[in-house]
């Protein structure tokens, strides 16, 4: 069984075709529209009508569990997703460091999310 065309949708990120299916914890995971029989680690089924069940294959217990006989193999989307790859390194944290190419005056170091709190007069 395969997620049919009012299931999927594109991503917003790279347009890929994804559909999303709730898993045993109550959330939504994104899966590739595509089976992927082989490498896939996470298994899926219709349960009813737009309505998708996921479990991980990579837990403990995974092979204990009896599977669905509607189960197929999907891949998790942010695995594959061309379009948001995480960044390799950390971002610099507000007012932890300055940049010395700053010219001065331009910003204080840490103040840019920060609303200067005023009190209202009366
Ligand atoms: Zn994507």
């Amino acid at each position: 069984m395969e997620p049919n065309r009012r299931e999927v949708r594109a991503c917003d990120a790279c347009q890929k075709l994804i559909f999303f299916a709730l898993t045993e914890n109550g959330s939504w995971q994104a899966l590739d529209a595509k089976p992927d029989p082989q490498r896939g680690t996470i298994a899926a089924y219709r349960q009813g009508v737009r309505r998708w069940l996921c479990r991980s294959l990579l837990a403990d217990d995974a092979d204990q569990r009896p599977a669905h006989p509607l189960e197929r193999r999907f891949t998790p989307h942010a695995q594959t997703c061309a379009g948001r790859k995480p960044s390799a390194t950390q971002p610099t944290i507000p007012g932890f460091a300055v940049e010395p190419s700053a010219p001065p005056g331009s910003s204080q170091p840490g103040s840019g999310n920060v609303i200067p709190f005023r009190r209202r007069r009366g």
